[in-house]
């Protein structure tokens, strides 16, 4: 009978001898030292060997064919030799594991419904599941474990007394660095100057278009633009002077006053589609839009994160004020302001054809003295909520900062026009976005903080208490009793000031990484001109506020205790900021959306034995629960105002206002000024949209069954975090989450 081999996966050849003498001398050919006639000299006695070993077997494992062979090359004294064979061996061992590890995802890939479910950092904005979003999901393991070498490597060298190895400890534990899957070393998010664009068009960034000369160009070119910048960003892309740009070339073309001109029909005289200037206008509006949306490959098929801004008039006034274009000519308010609040008007009516995720679009108001200053703007967008737009509100008491993108608003320090970058208050952005877990912090604080006793002793408070529940009710009393300048507050302040000095210097060592790539000319957008590296932050998240103020047993409501809770924590972070900022290092404090992030550090938590709540499955971004049914929408905005918040979240939180239906144009004018009074800056109304899986019906509010076919197959659409997206396409824990969102009755 003939012998037989059984290989790893279970099946079965035939014994060959010659397969195991070809293997070795493999390792005698790659060995220093030893020659093919040393080899040669050898072929009969392995061949021997094997005879002997093997005479009496029907079937060997193939691992103990090769342990034989590693033994019989030691007895015979080749060390080298046998130490090759078995970092041969030992290769051939990580190849499998690694393809047969990425066959796994790939099959993984194949069956499951949606991208965010089998990805390792989902993102909603992937709406597709193809072979090509596969092609960019299958690196992000391998991206991860770069970038984070990288940045440790930077991190010695910066710091050579600084233990580098801390950073992964931390990151697997306290905190999380955004989007550090996704690709290698990239800045983050970005809100450009569009100027160079009007002098050198693509060119500077790789292109071939040179700029653009009328308002076709124009539009076909910045379509590219945003792909091209955003191919180089990980995140959000804004162009805050859009509308403005576009106001210009439209007046060029039809002239200034062309608003008060819509229905002058355009067309040639031989066309047959008479078209008209309002209708022309819409079809720009529509080019622009549909082209972002197409998924990038650039970007592993998730479409650009597209945000742009609505000006009032004071905003506009600070920032293009002195403003000029190439021509020499100045901004329009009356064209540029129709504009914008077309556009506003337009995507809102286009959304009842498809749901377009993006451009996120923020308005910006100024509030002084108990009014809002642009009041035609503020009664517009109180009108478009009411028609069911959807957007974010930002509201400033002065223009000296302005919301150009989803998650950040910027400091401007003096609005300033160059005639090389355009508008340099437009740019701003985050380098880099590392995210603090106040939930693990603030448990790990307490497992280690101690009181003195009345007799003098000191004590570990979690030790001396036989139960969690003795021990957090303890915590819970220091910390009513305590102020911030004594106890238990301050010593959580020096906990946490602690941290951040370390998340300062892994912040420091990723910009040096920046730095270096950009020395390298490979960020090609920032010498174009779009953006300057010293108008971006480094922004420090937050993330399970909510938790980490319940574990000490406070309410995350309106109340004294909570308010200084949260009071501490911003002004502390907002305070070392200020005084780790350098002539190039900015930082900033966002509460981070944490798409994907507030689902790992909560499961994460979890399974590191730390206490996390089962009323939700991950931690939210927002000072109220989302949870919570006892929140009413003005205590949200209340919560988000500036009692609790004040300026310290300088790098953006956004409320997200959960309704179950839109609300009048009145309701939202007197909402919007509650939120101008207590001081919050930043929201969004989110009533989820319906789409008919049948006839493709939308419409603004969640329904059952479809009104135009009957259909009950209905998918929904809401704000994942900042953008609005079909919940199917969220991963489960998302979608899990969103069914314990309150959606309140007004
Ligand atoms: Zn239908």
């Amino acid at each position: 009978m003939d012998k037989k081999v059984i290989k790893r996966n279970g099946s079965i050849q035939k014994f060959d001898k010659t397969k195991i003498i070809k293997a070795i001398k493999k390792a005698f050919q790659s060995t220093i030292g030893v020659s093919e006639s040393d080899f040669n000299n050898l072929i009969d006695i392995f061949s021997n060997k094997i005879d002997e070993q093997y005479k009496d077997k029907d079937d060997v494992e193939i691992e103990l064919i090769q342990d034989f062979v590693e033994k019989t090359l030691v007895d015979l004294g080749y060390f080298d030799v046998a130490k090759n064979y078995i970092i041969y061996r030992y290769q051939h061992k990580r190849t499998r594991q690694f393809v047969e590890q990425k066959n796994e995802f790939i099959n993984n890939y194949k069956d499951s419904d949606n991208t965010a479910n089998a990805t390792i950092d989902d993102n909603s904005n992937v709406s597709n599941h193809n072979i090509s979003v596969l092609n960019a999901e299958i690196h992000k393991e391998e991206n991860r474990l770069i970038n984070i070498k990288i940045l440790e490597r930077k991190l010695k060298a910066l710091y050579p007394d600084f233990n580098s190895k801390q950073l992964l400890d931390d990151l697997n534990s306290i905190c999380y660095l955004h989007d550090s899957s996704s690709q290698i070393g990239m800045p983050y998010c970005v809100a450009i100057t569009m100027y160079p664009f009007l002098n050198d068009g693509l060119k500077n960034i790789g292109g071939l278009s040179a700029s653009p000369k009328n308002i076709d160009s124009f539009c076909g070119m910045f379509v590219n633009l945003v792909f091209a910048v955003a191919a180089q960003f990980k995140g959000a892309v804004a162009t805050p002077g859009m509308l403005l740009y576009m106001d210009w070339f439209l007046r060029k073309e039809w002239g200034d006053s062309y608003y008060e001109k819509l229905d002058y029909i355009i067309s040639p005289s031989i066309s047959l589609r008479k078209n008209t200037i309002h209708h022309q206008i819409h079809q720009y509006f529509q080019q622009i839009c549909y082209s972002l949306m197409q998924p990038a490959a650039a970007r592993g098929m998730q479409s650009v994160f597209w945000n742009i801004s609505i000006f009032d008039r004071p905003f506009y006034d600070t920032m293009y004020g002195d403003f000029y274009f190439p021509d020499g000519t100045q901004p329009q308010w009356e064209s540029f302001n129709w504009l914008q609040k077309e556009f506003l008007h337009w995507l809102n009516q286009e959304r009842l054809k498809t749901i377009l995720t993006f451009p996120v679009v923020s308005a910006c108001l100024i509030y002084q003295n108990g009014e809002f200053l642009d009041k035609d703007l503020y009664h517009f967008i109180c009108d478009e909520y009411a028609q069911g737009n959807s957007f974010f509100t930002y509201i400033s008491d002065s223009a000296d900062s302005l919301s150009s993108c989803c998650r950040l608003s910027s400091k401007i320090e003096k609005p300033q026009f160059s005639f090389t970058n355009g508008q340099l208050s437009e740019m701003t952005g985050s380098k880099n976005v590392i995210t603090l877990n106040m939930n693990r912090i603030i448990q790990d604080f307490c497992n280690q903080y101690t009181i003195t006793k009345d007799d003098g002793s000191i004590k570990n408070v979690q030790l001396f208490c036989d139960d969690i529940k003795k021990w957090r009710s303890l915590v819970y009393a220091e910390w009513l009793s305590s102020k911030n300048d004594n106890g238990i507050r301050l010593k959580f302040k020096e906990y946490l000031c602690n941290i951040l000095n370390r998340i300062y210097m892994y912040q420091t060592a990723y910009d040096a990484c920046l730095q270096e790539l950009k020395e390298a000319k490979m960020l090609p957008v920032y010498d174009a001109g779009f953006i300057n590296m010293r108008k971006q932050y480094l922004t420090i998240g937050i993330n399970g506020l909510n938790q980490a103020a319940e574990f000490i047993g406070l309410s995350c409501n309106k109340n004294d205790a909570y308010k200084e809770f949260c009071n501490l924590i911003f002004t502390t972070i907002k305070e070392q900021n200020a005084l780790h900022k350098t002539k190039d290092l900015m930082f900033n404090t966002e509460f981070t959306p944490c798409e994907s992030a507030a689902i790992k550090l909560y499961n994460r938590d979890k399974h590191d034995g730390y206490w996390v709540p089962d009323d939700t499955n991950l931690y939210a971004s927002y000072i109220y629960k989302p949870n919570d049914s006892d929140i009413s929408i003005l205590d949200k905005l209340y919560l988000h105002g500036k009692e609790f918040c004040g300026d310290n979240l300088d790098g953006g939180s956004a409320a997200h206002l959960n309704i179950d239906t839109h609300l009048s144009k009145e309701q939202y004018l007197q909402l919007i000024k509650y939120a101008a009074e207590v001081g919050c800056k930043y929201f969004t109304f989110n009533v989820p949209n319906s789409e008919c899986d049948n006839c493709g019906y939308i419409t603004k509010v969640p329904i059952v069954k479809c009104p135009k076919c009957g259909s009950d197959k209905i998918s929904y659409y809401d704000r994942v975090i900042g953008y609005l997206t079909k919940i199917k396409n969220w991963s489960i824990g998302r979608q899990i989450e969103q069914k314990t969102r309150v959606y309140q009755k007004v």
